[in-house]
């Protein structure tokens, strides 16, 4: 199995760098060209500022970048950037997405997904391969390079291919690296692991991991669940929202992210808003409902706009708190549950061979 390996100078602590170079400094110096590398570097080159070309030689005879190119790159109307990443053996795709004074990077955590929820282009692929957690981190070095400087990327979300608690060592590690200090340095609250539910992950990742969990419930009744996404037949509604009320590092600045995907006709009712906030009564969650993006050969819809309005009210004065994301870059397939398109052309450019 392709996993981390001790010379992925992504993967590496601060505290694993700084006893290879020699000294903190240094360590930091190398995080700072790293991460601060326009566009992100493809390899490590002789000599970076800040570190002495001895201690950096030493270094990098044990020490890698994932190997990456830009295989496409897409600009949507909006100025969303959707990118796809060529890895050893995988493609996977990544978005940038410039916000108001913040750019948020949503990554891959792996290429394809092996869960298949009914109405998602990345599922529709299976698993291709799970990926490092260096291969993950430089989805973001690759986005956050292209960031406008008055609109830095210090926001990654996990929402991109592939369902982190099928990946969890990497994506842990990755967290901890995009949080660790002084540099990159996220906000633990800037960074969100979002799942489809796969509950021992979930736990686990409450239990240990940095950053935020979002969970993607869309759907009030375990029936209409399991409709939507198969693993929903081993994990219940109860027993997920058991876990979040449980959370072991519960607190007043701990808030969990639920995502409900709304579809037209399926769980966009009244009754399912009704049922929704009461779910979540107690819960220190936020709910973002996402309006299906259309995928190629899905026969779900997105709710007509008052629909969306009218669940949105009905779930807010349940005294819940709610908001309606809007889809970034929905013309070049980079929204929510959109990205496969490339996987699925070069599978069709293989097959001509
Ligand atoms: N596997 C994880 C993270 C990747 S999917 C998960 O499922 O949570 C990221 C988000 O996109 C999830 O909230 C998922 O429900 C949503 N999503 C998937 N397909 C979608 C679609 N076609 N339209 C809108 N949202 C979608
Ligand atoms: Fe995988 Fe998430 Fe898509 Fe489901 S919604 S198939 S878990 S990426």
């Amino acid at each position: 199995m392709l996993g981390d390996t001790d010379d992925d100078v992504l993967a590496l602590s601060l505290e694993a760098m700084t006893s290879r170079l020699g000294s903190r400094t240094r360590a930091v110096a190398a995080r700072k060209w790293l991460y601060g590398t326009r566009p992100a570097p493809e390899r490590l080159p002789e000599r970076i500022p800040g570190v002495t070309p001895r201690a950096w030689r030493t270094f990098i005879e044990g020490a890698r970048l994932p190997e990456w190119r830009l295989a496409a790159r897409q600009v949507a109307q909006d100025g969303t950037v959707k990118y796809a990443i060529a890895l050893q053996g995988a493609v996977v795709e990544s978005v940038l997405i410039p916000g108001h004074r913040r750019s948020t990077v949503c990554v891959s955590s792996q290429a394809g997904c092996s869960r298949r929820c009914a109405f998602c282009a990345t599922g529709s692929l299976g698993l291709g391969r799970q990926l490092t957690t260096g291969e993950i981190l430089i989805q973001y070095l690759v986005a956050a390079a292209e960031a406008e400087p008055r609109c830095p990327a210090r926001n990654v979300v996990f929402m991109g291919m592939g369902e982190p608690m099928d990946n969890l060592d990497a994506v842990l590690a990755a967290v901890e690296r995009l949080v660790e200090n002084p540099v990159p340095g996220l906000a633990e609250a800037h960074v969100t692991v979002s799942t489809s539910g796969v509950l021992p992950g979930l736990e686990r990742f409450l239990a240990e991991g940095r950053g935020q969990l979002a969970l993607s419930l869309s759907a009030t009744t375990d029936a209409q669940r399991q409709a939507l996404m198969p693993h929903a037949r081993q994990w219940s509604i109860a027993a997920l929202l058991g876990a979040l009320r449980e959370d072991p590092r519960a607190g007043p600045e701990r808030r969990h992210l639920i995502a409900y995907v709304l579809f037209d006709g399926v769980n966009d009712s009244d009754e399912d808003a009704e049922r929704l906030g009461a779910l979540l009564q107690g819960l220190p969650a936020h709910v973002n409902l996402i309006p299906h993006n259309a995928v190629a050969h899905s026969a779900f819809r997105p709710p007509a706009p008052e629909r969306i309005e009218r669940f949105h009210a009905v779930v807010c004065a349940r005294g819940v708190r709610c908001i309606v994301r809007r889809p970034r870059g929905p013309d070049i397939a980079a929204a929510c549950g959109q990205l496969a398109l490339v996987q699925q052309e070069a599978a069709v450019a293989g097959s001509d061979d």
